[in-house]
């Protein structure tokens, strides 16, 4: 009886040794990147990774790491005080200050520090790189339609309140390249050329750094915008990017 127990917990630890020895040998095979991995800190000079959008999400728990983030990878911002109440309180957000080599917002504007850090991971590893690929040139400027906003979702009356509401979204109108070219969400979207393919790649390359992304796919309350947020919903949230 104890011989036969003992033989069967030998059994157990062989196979959880097997399994871990199996992991080891997967794991230095692939040899993952560090925005692939959970438990590595957050770069904004590498490309999005699996977990770059939660990490950056879960950076609104944590303002001032992600104040020094935006201070490493050398943007210039304003902190803004403090303002609003309840569920419409702005806390920790920034404002960025204008760069063109790195990010220019139109107008300028205050969202939540994780929104702006997601902004600028955007446009240094998605926007600009789709602009060149498939349209010849840079983005000059994101043209946007407003951050902070106290409202519920779809303005409603009653339900879940709005990520608008403490900053932490964006909607995202317009491109304006460097030749002074416009691309527009709402004129632009539906159409099968370059400008159309470019706008979809900014979509597609939002969706690993925020938290939910809803474009002219989602509804026609999108069809004029892309709402970007960095929804901390923890790290079994659901994310959403259609
Ligand atoms: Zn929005």
């Amino acid at each position: 009886m104890i011989v036969a127990t003992a033989l069967r917990w030998l059994r157990h630890v062989a196979t959880l040794a097997l399994l871990v020895a199996l992991a080891l040998v997967v794991f230095l095979v692939v040899r993952p990147a560090p925005q692939d991995l959970p438990w590595t800190p957050l770069r904004l000079d590498q490309p999005p990774g699996l977990f770059t959008g939660r990490k950056l999400a879960a950076l609104g728990r944590d303002a001032p790491a992600c104040r020094a983030l935006l201070r490493d990878a050398g943007l210039k911002f304003a902190a803004v005080p403090p303002h609003g109440s309840d569920q419409c309180r702005m806390q920790d957000s920034v404002r960025i200050v204008p760069r063109q080599d790195m990010l220019v917002l139109s107008p300028t504007v205050a969202t939540a520090c994780p929104v702006a850090a997601g902004l600028l991971l955007w446009q240094a590893q998605v926007v600009q790189p789709a602009a060149q690929r498939l349209l010849g040139t840079t983005v000059a400027r994101i043209e946007h339609l407003g951050s902070y906003s106290c409202r519920r979702m779809y303005g409603r009356s009653g339900g879940s309140w709005s990520e608008h509401a403490t900053g932490n979204a964006i909607d995202v109108s317009t491109f304006v390249l460097a030749d002074g070219r416009r691309v527009s969400v709402l004129r632009d979207w539906s159409r099968d050329d370059a400008r159309g393919r470019f706008l979809h790649a900014a979509r597609d390359g939002s969706c690993r750094i925020f938290a939910t992304v809803l474009s002219p796919d989602y509804n026609a309350a999108h069809r004029d915008h892309l709402h970007l947020d960095e929804a901390d919903r923890g790290d079994l949230g659901w994310r959403a990017c259609r």
